[in-house]
């Protein structure tokens, strides 16, 4: 591990950073899933179609002036914007203690965005779009190929784009099968094409030796929170609970604890 060259001042800026990256994310959520431009047309209220002002699109500072209400017509604005900028904002300052400027810096910032993005929108729609997950896995290899031949990456973060590459078609391969098999004795289509896609992107940005842990984080949690689910609410067994977010949260705390983690299932890498 290096010693980190950290200065807390730069917290405060790179929060703000993270919030403005946090309300374009905002606006990829809703749009991406209607196929719409995310850069046009401008932010305007879903509820009256008003253009909303720029001094009512600040990052985390307008929802709380506005009390969560559109300024024209009072419609209820959903707390997601505040809650993904809040989480970006609050992850950019979290990434920068973890990896000071650096380029896993940077390679975790992106698949942080990347992250979020796929969870909320997978909350909302139940859709894992593939216009992330598929650039998403590309980038994951061109860091790769960054790290290995060009800057240096200290921290072990990035995997070599042969880890990358397998960490491809473990996560992708390995859910496929595994779809296959529960489809040919159910009938039923389990995990959906987008979660293997995810799940592809996540080896390919943190290498193959995510994929256990993140798949086991994911089936775990999403059990028992989907069976907590049923019996609070009543409802059937085909119920359908968005697997991302459970896949993205396991692919976080990896980011983070990975080098711990390795240690319980590859004691001697
Ligand atoms: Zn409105």
């Amino acid at each position: 591990m290096t010693s980190l060259n950290l200065s807390p001042l730069l917290s405060l800026p790179i929060f703000l950073l993270g919030a403005i990256v946090g309300s374009f994310l905002n606006v990829c959520i809703v749009r991406i899933p209607k196929g719409g431009s995310v850069v046009h047309p401008p932010s305007h209220c879903p509820g009256c179609k008003t253009a909303i002002r720029f001094y009512d699109n600040i990052p985390l500072l307008s929802y709380i002036a506005l009390l969560g209400r559109c300024r024209a017509c009072g419609e209820h604005i959903s707390p997601r914007y505040f809650i993904v900028e809040l989480l970006m904002a609050s992850l950019a300052v979290i990434l920068y203690y973890q990896f000071s400027f650096s380029l896993a810096f940077l390679v975790s910032f992106v698949f942080v965005a990347a992250l979020i993005v796929i969870s909320f929108i997978d909350l909302d729609v139940r859709i894992v779009p593939d216009v992330i997950s598929l650039p998403g896995i590309i980038a994951g290899l061109l860091f790769s190929v960054v790290a290995r031949y060009g800057i240096n990456d200290p921290f072990e973060l990035i995997p070599s784009p042969l880890n990358a590459i397998i960490g491809v078609l473990v996560g992708g391969g390995f859910l496929l099968a595994l779809a296959w098999v529960y489809e040919a004795f159910t009938g039923v289509e389990g995990m959906g094409g987008g979660d293997i896609k995810l799940l592809a992107m996540i080896g390919a940005f943190l290498g193959w030796t995510s994929i256990p842990f993140t798949l086991l984080f994911a089936s775990l949690t999403g059990s028992v929170i989907g069976i907590g689910f049923m019996i609070a609410k009543g409802v059937g067994r085909r119920f359908a609970l968005p697997f991302a977010p459970f896949l993205c949260l396991g692919a976080l705390l990896y980011l983070f604890f990975g080098n711990e983690l390795i240690q319980f299932y590859l004691p001697e890498r």
